[in-house]
């Protein structure tokens, strides 16, 4: 349990994103109440209470895409820059000797960077690996969980290639998956490896996340999934999906018509599909984005993630979810508020977890960040930031800015 003064009773100073100063009352993990700045009743511990001025208090952001596995692994494996299948090869010579440790050091590291960033809850996919210890991965990533249960949700998708046997993608769910996932797509028979996964997440009723289509132009598997899992209860989620942004428009929209009846859950990944698509596009280079506003339009589940970063499928990135939010404005023009959105509420609803943020009723994970409008966060990202993790202060980060030359120095905290 952290110090009373880091589980506030009531936080005050802060913004919303719509402008209003608020008084936000937290008890038991839940946004009790959120009243007009200065009347809510304020506790007689001074420690219950949380200043945070200059603060625009949003909800906490979450990953529904990453790699903790294989983030931060450029630097020791220095890959050729390039797309898809050759990141998968550079990935794959590194991770057939790579230890648990190493797996463990370096998801650790990238989980508590997301956390100072402001994701309280990540999915993350894990490979199932090829050869003897094919769990070493599943194991790294269920000891890091345990080392951050009190700061951070996270869920693990074993994913695994088309030859990785059932059996063994089925002792990564007894080794403490929650769920499945392969890239059907890049299977000599797509169709029948998407079925192999279907199978297996009826069988063991777990979650199923397929990386889908991740393409410019081959194969589409989009609708078999929607097809295959129609009237399913249990979370479906397909991430990528970039063919369905490159198809004709009446093809389009009928996957998208499949996919808003059948629940499934688009996951975008803005800047990994950005830099591995378009290769061999010497001109008019396409981008590798899904069709993030029909999907909008059509009423569907949508949420981004981060995906990689600083491994051979991307080399650069924070994955800080408001750079993601950056992108889908720049790169897929949502607005401002719903970029945001894939990467909060509509993350957290695509993982199946309850609303967080600053709203009667949700949870109280909270991102509170230096800026005056949501606008002013995603532009400029400030480092300057509080997250609250089931109404615990979990991170705290802090910049001071000099400029010693000039007199007087005009010293900024910003
Ligand atoms: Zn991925």
């Amino acid at each position: 349990m952290p110090p009373s003064g880091e589980r506030p009773t009531l936080i005050r100073g802060a913004r919303l994103a719509d402008g209003s100063a608020v008084d936000v009352s937290i008890a038991d993990g839940l946004v009790v109440d959120v009243a007009t700045a200065g009347t809510a009743p304020v506790p007689t511990d001074s420690s219950s209470v949380l200043d945070l001025d200059g603060h625009l208090l949003l909800a906490a952001t979450a990953d529904p895409h990453a790699h903790l596995d294989k983030a931060r692994s450029w630097d020791a494996i220095t890959p050729p820059m390039g797309d898809l299948r050759a990141a998968i090869a550079s990935w794959r010579a590194y991770a057939d000797h790579m230890s648990t440790d190493d797996i463990v050091a370096r998801a650790h590291d990238q989980a508590l960077r997301n956390l100072r960033h402001g994701t309280t809850a990540i999915r993350t996919h894990v490979d199932v690996l090829r050869g003897p210890q094919p769990l070493r991965g599943i194991h790294a990533l269920v000891e890091v969980r345990d080392m951050l249960r009190d700061v951070m949700d996270i869920e693990i998708i074993a994913l695994a290639s088309d030859d990785v046997p059932t059996a063994v993608i089925e002792t990564a769910l007894d080794a403490g998956a929650d769920g499945v996932g392969g890239a059907a797509h890049l299977a000599p028979e797509p169709l029948t490896e998407l079925d192999r996964f279907v199978e297996i997440a009826a069988r063991r009723d777990c979650v199923l996340d397929m990386h889908t289509d991740e393409s410019l132009d081959e194969a589409v598997t989009l609708g078999a999934l929607a097809e295959r899992t129609h009237g399913w209860t249990r979370n479906v989620s397909a991430g990528h999906c970039v063919r369905l942004g490159t198809l004709e428009p009446a093809h389009r929209d009928e996957l998208i018509a499949a996919v808003v009846r059948s629940r499934i859950g688009i996951i975008a990944n803005p800047i990994t599909n950005l830099y591995l698509q378009g290769w061999n596009h010497e001109v008019a280079t396409p981008r590798g984005l899904t069709a993030a506003r029909q999907l909008l339009d059509a009423g569907a589940r949508f949420a981004a993630g981060a995906d990689n970063v600083r491994d051979p499928f991307n080399p650069l990135g924070r994955s800080d979810a408001l750079e993601t939010a950056m992108l889908l404005v720049v790169a897929a023009h949502l607005d401002v508020e719903e970029a945001f959105t894939a990467v909060s509420h509509g993350a957290r609803e695509v993982m199946a977890l309850p609303p967080a943020g600053p709203t009667p009723g949700a949870a109280a994970d909270l991102l509170a960040v230096k800026a005056h409008s949501l606008i002013e966060a995603v532009a400029e990202a400030p480092a300057d930031r509080v997250v609250i993790h089931h109404g615990s202060v979990v991170s705290r980060s802090t910049t001071s800015v000099t400029y010693p030359s000039l007199t007087p120095s005009p010293e900024t905290a910003r």
